[in-house]
């Protein structure tokens, strides 16, 4: 069966292999992101953060960072491309431009986080 983004029904149980070669499914869904991201993304600081949120979700939003923010759950939505790919991911190569800050959210898909747990999009290159 031919794996489907949209589509987790069609997804393949996860295995750290799968990503050797993957086309990065995962970085062309939505991610959500809480305060402590953007501070390791060393897109904002605690200090910023603590003055006032909301300043900080449209000063992020102006610059093109999030597309939108969430007031009740505090989670920062990441600005995906025309073609749905994260911000932060080099459609050339398919890898993340800020792996070694990446939010949370990325750090626990699939195993401990996303549509179908332990399940990925896995598409091979
Ligand atoms: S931050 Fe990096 S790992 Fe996370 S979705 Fe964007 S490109 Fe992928």
């Amino acid at each position: 069966m031919k794996v489907d983004k949209d589509r987790p029904s069609s997804w393949r149980k996860y295995d750290s292999t799968n990503c050797t070669k993957c086309r990065a499914n995962c970085c062309a869904m939505p991610v959500e992101v809480k305060v402590s991201d953007l501070i390791r993304l060393e897109l904002t600081t605690q200090d910023e953060a603590e003055n006032s949120v909301k300043k900080l979700a449209k000063r992020l939003k102006k610059e093109g960072y999030i597309s939108s923010y969430r007031e009740g759950t505090e989670f920062f939505m990441l600005t995906q491309k025309p073609n749905s790919d994260c911000y932060f991911l080099d459609s050339k190569s398919r890898l993340c431009t800020v792996y070694d800050k990446r939010p949370d959210t990325c750090r626990q898909f699939p195993a401990q986080m996303g549509t179908r747990i332990g399940y990925c999009p896995v598409e091979q290159k």
